[in-house]
């Protein structure tokens, strides 16, 4: 039976590959060109970061039981209306888990050495005149990471190599990671160089990094956000930043995306990405892989590989 999907966000090329060679017919969210299609699809797809389901749009669709992301994030769907009804979230966890770590390091990196501060400098020829400033060392400095998940002991474990103190808060200590554990982000960001933030989004993490964390890191330290732009204030960071009340930051995501605003393209101090933690191809691939197996266990009734989990079954 030809099974009706629908897109909620732009996917992926593999992914859209993928569903096609499956002989999924799949309906765009933005564009529907068939009426009928709402009473047909019963899967939506979409990335972790894009995808917004809310209420309205799953009573529109009566016979959705799967939402099928591709990403590791969920904190644009609406999981009481999608419990509610029925309605079983899926992710890819792991997945990218390194990727977004490996960019971390990059970003803390590119600030601190202020790498693409450094290229256009050779770019500009304005080496011929003077030397290129200071720039402050990575190896041995004291790491603070918001989110000891997978992605941020992935973080701590690259941090390692480079001889870096490591602390982290989350909501419960991990007693088995040989790391510092704060309860509370206002009281790591005194005590480190840079603060790492890798805590899902959403509603209760909603500016978990304040003017007063930021205060706290002060103005020889650096943020890095790598996770989603909710978790911090923007008029706080915007303000730290342009009176240097900390030295810079390292952003892969914004509050807005993909509208950044210009105020932040005219800082020196920052180090800006477009969200592209996990795009590399081989994680592009896995991520795909690793829907499809969701979507192809839905529609043959087999237990879902990824479910979040708040869709999880009691063990
Ligand atoms: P994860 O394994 O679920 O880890 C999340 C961590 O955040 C856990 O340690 C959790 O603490 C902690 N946490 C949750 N709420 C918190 C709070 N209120 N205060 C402090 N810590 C809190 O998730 P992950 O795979 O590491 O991914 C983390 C996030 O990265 C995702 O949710 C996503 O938004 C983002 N992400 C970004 C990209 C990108 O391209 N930039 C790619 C993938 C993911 P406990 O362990 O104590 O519960």
């Amino acid at each position: 039976m030809t099974q009706h999907l629908m897109q909620v966000s732009q996917v992926p090329a593999f992914l859209m590959q993928a569903m096609q060679q499956e002989d999924y017919v799949v309906h765009d969210h933005a564009h529907i060109v068939d009426p009928m299609a709402l009473g047909k699809v019963t899967a939506l797809v979409g990335t972790g970061s894009e995808s917004k389901v809310d209420r309205n749009l799953l009573a529109m669709l009566p016979r959705v039981k799967l939402i099928a992301l591709c990403g590791v994030g969920y904190d644009g769907i609406d999981l009481d209306a999608a419990k509610e009804r029925g309605v079983v979230v899926t992710h890819t966890p792991g997945a990218m888990t390194a990727d977004v770590a490996d960019l971390a390091l990059g970003l803390m990196l590119a600030v601190g050495r202020r790498i693409p501060q450094a290229d256009r400098f050779v770019r500009n020829g304005d080496w011929v005149m003077e030397s290129f400033g200071m720039t402050r060392r990575l190896s041995g400095a004291r790491l603070g990471i918001l989110g000891m998940g997978r992605i941020g002991q992935a973080i701590a474990q690259r941090a390692a190599a480079f001889d870096m103190s490591i602390s982290y808060c989350s909501r419960s200590a991990k007693p088995n990671l040989p790391y510092t554990f704060y309860g509370a982000v206002e009281d790591m960001a005194s005590a480190v160089d840079y603060l790492v933030v890798a805590a899902p989004g959403g509603a209760a993490t909603l500016n978990l990094v304040n003017a007063r964390v930021l205060e706290n890191l002060g103005p020889k330290g650096y943020l890095i956000n790598i996770a989603r732009g909710s978790l911090v204030d923007p008029e706080a960071l915007m303000l730290a930043l342009k009176t240097k009340a900390i030295a810079g930051a390292g952003l892969d995501v914004f509050w807005d995306e993909p509208r950044v605003s210009p105020d932040w393209r005219s800082l020196s101090n920052v180090v800006l990405t477009p969200h592209m933690g996990s795009h590399t191809e081989e994680t592009r691939r896995a991520m795909a892989d690793l829907t499809m197996a969701n979507l192809r266990a839905f529609y043959a009734r087999a237990p879902l590989p990824t479910p979040v989990p708040e869709c999880r079954s009691p063990t």
